[in-house]
């Protein structure tokens, strides 16, 4: 991002918000060759995150799936919805920041397990069971007991 006052090729960012139509971001930015400010408006980068699956084919991520996953599991809890958008937000937001392209499905699972542990111990196993697919009830009581054990 070039200067506008000196040309320096490079700046640091001080402040940056969303623009009014969302699609942009408007950054204040200061240029470390003359230390004037500067504004700029960005567009956000969206690089699609690509998930691979357990049978190593890979397809891109898609916020319902996971939207509608972590809605099975808590099928008659008392989870709100705006609950779940946020576990999905949160979720969707730590895939972005990581640096990886390219995460795995179980990957996914992991971090979902981890924000609905702390929402709904129910719901919880439920998508625990899907995720790890637990072979049989040995496994699951295992898990059943490892998280009673953690309070
Ligand atoms: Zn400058």
């Amino acid at each position: 991002m070039k200067c506008p006052y000196c040309g320096y090729e490079e700046s640091k960012v001080i402040d940056s918000r969303p623009a009014d139509d969302g699609e942009r971001i408007r950054r204040r930015r200061e240029c470390l060759g003359c230390g004037k400010r500067f504004t700029t408006h960005e567009v956000i980068e969206t690089v699609p995150i690509i998930v691979v699956k357990r049978d190593r084919s890979r397809e891109v991520f898609d916020r319902n799936k996971l939207l509608s996953g972590i809605l099975r599991a808590c099928e008659k809890r008392k989870v709100s919805i705006e609950q779940i958008e946020k576990m999905v937000d949160d979720i969707e937001m730590k895939l972005q920041n990581s640096l990886d392209r390219e995460v795995t499905s179980q990957f996914i699972g992991e971090l979902a397990m981890e924000e609905l542990k702390k929402v709904d111990e129910v719901s919880y196993v439920r998508f625990a069971s899907v995720y790890r697919q637990f072979k049989d009830i040995n496994t699951f009581l295992e898990e059943l007991n490892k998280l009673m054990s953690e309070k």
